[in-house]
């Protein structure tokens, strides 16, 4: 028996009303903010991942599906959706657009990860970018849509946890500070961190070993290393949030898993969770990533929230969702003759724009009437051998329980006034 890859899951259709009602809601929200989409290929040239997310990161290092195509090319299925937005950005000179340029995707995601509730190794993310502009007006309002889209959606009880992780200007000093901290406490740090000390200071801070965590408590905070312009920055950007009405807690340890971030971080937790693998949505600013994969040096800020964890939350918290649509009316037949003015019904009923179903197969009509019920349809249409000779059919409103004959000819103005 085949199964789905580990780590991957069939969305069935009883599955599909929270998806469609999350995709909606987000769609909606870009609307709302004037946001454009885009569709960018599921797979791209490794190198602009390595690049972004940066070599010492767990995405690159361990979670990337990475193969070489048969022309010898090294690609790897999106692990993110950043990146890829950005390339678009360069590629097609989006540059010389009224700038900032504001774009949203939906894709899927893919990560080579240890598969538990909330995380998979192909998840579908929904993601919003503000390409061009430095203003921390802009960091407010991605993180405004993304907490109105959770407000939208009926999601209660999350938390925004904020920080600032600075820019190149004043990272260094904050780096050796953290360095020196982490250095006398080498001896309790997991075989990681002692790595991540070597090579990527910042990370130290994402560790999940309880150890390590409880060491960071104490460790340098990065906004007490912050530049003028990065500490104004974040100074604007909390009096935005205040003037929104957004509430935050500031985060030390919040550094996110990628590298290209400068300045502004935030996740969004649903009440009660800490960690980075319960976060429902994050992201933040990357001023220098659109100039690492080849185009002008450009200011940006995004976020991206997994779809999965939407509705594991929806689910959670008996968020009830919009019903996916049922059909308007089925069509019960008996006999030769009736199947045929039904075939014809049924496809009269769509060209006006009315959802129809009939279950062929010439079951009994007792089991027709059971799956119509069984269907959640508004009505039944019934065509006997009687109907049949005298021109008409037994129109059924399912919720009233009551019937009339009405004229085969006048079913549809019938069925379109309803
Ligand atoms: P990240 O780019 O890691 O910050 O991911 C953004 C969001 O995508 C997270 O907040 C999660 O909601 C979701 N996400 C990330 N990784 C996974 C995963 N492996 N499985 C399911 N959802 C994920």
């Amino acid at each position: 028996m085949y199964r789905a890859p580990r780590g991957t899951s069939d969305i069935l259709p009883h599955e599909q009303g929270y998806w469609s009602f999350v995709k909606k809601k987000a769609s909606d929200i870009c609307e709302l903010y004037v946001y454009q989409r885009i569709d960018t290929p599921v797979f791209e040239d490794a190198r602009l991942f390595v690049r972004s997310i940066g070599e010492e990161t767990d995405i690159v290092e361990k979670e990337m599906y990475s193969f070489e195509d048969k022309g010898g090319d090294l690609i790897t299925l999106r692990p993110e959706g950043t990146a890829p937005v950005c390339r678009a950005y360069v590629e097609h000179g989006m540059q010389t657009l009224p700038q900032p340029v504001k774009l949203y995707y939906m894709a899927a995601i893919f990560r080579y990860e240890r598969p538990q509730a909330g995380r998979y190794r192909q998840h579908h993310q929904f993601g919003a970018e503000a390409i061009g502009d430095s203003d921390p007006a802009l960091d407010a309002e991605i993180i405004d849509m993304a907490w109105r889209l959770y407000i939208n959606l009926g999601l209660k009880e999350l938390t925004l946890n904020l920080n600032s992780i600075g820019c190149n200007a004043c990272r260094p000093a904050y780096l050796d500070s953290l360095k020196s901290y982490y250095s006398r406490h080498k001896e309790s740090l997991c075989a990681d961190c002692r790595r991540r000390l070597l090579k990527n200071t910042l990370r130290l801070l994402d560790c999940k070993n309880p150890t390590c965590l409880s060491i960071s408590e104490q460790a340098p905070r990065s906004i007490d290393f912050l530049c003028q312009e990065c500490a104004e920055h974040f100074d604007k950007l909390t009096g935005y949030l205040k003037l929104l009405g957004i509430p935050f807690s500031l985060s030390h340890r919040l550094v996110r898993g990628l590298d290209y971030y400068t300045k502004t971080v935030f996740e969004i937790t649903p009440e009660g969770e800490t960690g980075a693998q319960v976060a429902i949505g994050g992201g933040g600013r990357y001023d220098n990533l659109i100039e690492q994969l080849g185009g002008k040096p450009t200011p940006a800020v995004g976020f991206a929230t997994g779809i999965e964890r939407i509705v594991l939350n929806l689910k959670k918290q008996q968020v009830a969702v919009t019903d996916t649509p049922t059909p308007s009316v089925f069509i019960a037949y008996l006999g030769n003759e009736a199947k045929k003015k039904a075939i014809e019904l049924i496809s009269q009923l769509r060209n006006a724009g009315i959802s129809a179903v009939g279950t062929f197969g010439d079951r009994s009509l007792k089991s027709q009437l059971k799956q119509a019920d069984a269907s959640k349809v508004r009505y039944t249409l019934i065509i006997g051998e009687d109907e049949v000779k005298s021109k008409t059919a037994v129109l059924r409103n399912m919720a009233k329980g009551e019937q009339q004959t009405i004229p085969i000819d006048r079913v549809i103005t019938s069925l379109s006034k309803h």
